[in-house]
C-alpha cells in the first residue's frame, strides 16, 4: 500500500491536482474515476485557467457577428435580396452556380437558361425553365 497522501483542498493549484490525479489513478487503477472524484476540486482551477481563453473566443465571436451583420447590412443597402433563389437549380445570391451565374428573371439564373435549354423547342424550354423541383 502506498503512503497516505493529503487530498488537495479546494482552490489548490492545477499542478497539485494533476499530481493527485496521477496518485489516485494508481490507487484506483482508473484515471476516469480519479478525475471524476477530483473534478469538483479541480473545476475552479480549470475554469480560472480557461477563462482568458474563453474571453478571447467570446471577443472573436463578437467580431465575427459584427462582421456578418455589417455584410448583411451592406447587401441590403445594395438591394441584394438574400432570399432570391433560382426556381430551377436553387442557386442564391450567396451560393451561385459553378462558374458563376446572374439573374435573367426574378427567380431564374443564367446557368439554367444556358445553350442546352435555349436549344430546346419553345414548349419544352418553357417546361424546363418553369419546372419546380418542389412540386
Ligand atoms: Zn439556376
Ligand atoms: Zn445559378
Amino acid at each position: 500500500m502506498s503512503a497516505e497522501r493529503a487530498r488537495p483542498q479546494e482552490g489548490a493549484e492545477l499542478s497539485e491536482l494533476l499530481d493527485y490525479i496521477d496518485h489516485l489513478e494508481e490507487e484506483l487503477e482508473s484515471r476516469d474515476t480519479a478525475i471524476r472524484i477530483l473534478w469538483p476540486l479541480a473545476r475552479p482551477a480549470v475554469e480560472a485557467m480557461m477563462s482568458p481563453i474563453l474571453d478571447v473566443i467570446r471577443d472573436v465571436w463578437a467580431d465575427v457577428q459584427r462582421t456578418v451583420e455589417d455584410v448583411m447590412e451592406a447587401l441590403e443597402t445594395a438591394g441584394v435580396d438574400l432570399n432570391r433563389r433560382c426556381r430551377m437549380c436553387g442557386c442564391t445570391e450567396l451560393n451561385a452556380c459553378e462558374g458563376g451565374c446572374s439573374w435573367v428573371e426574378a427567380d431564374l439564373c443564367s446557368a439554367c437558361t444556358g445553350p442546352i435549354v435555349q436549344g430546346l423547342p419553345a414548349e419544352a424550354r418553357d417546361v424546363a425553365t418553369h419546372w419546380d423541383p418542389a412540386l
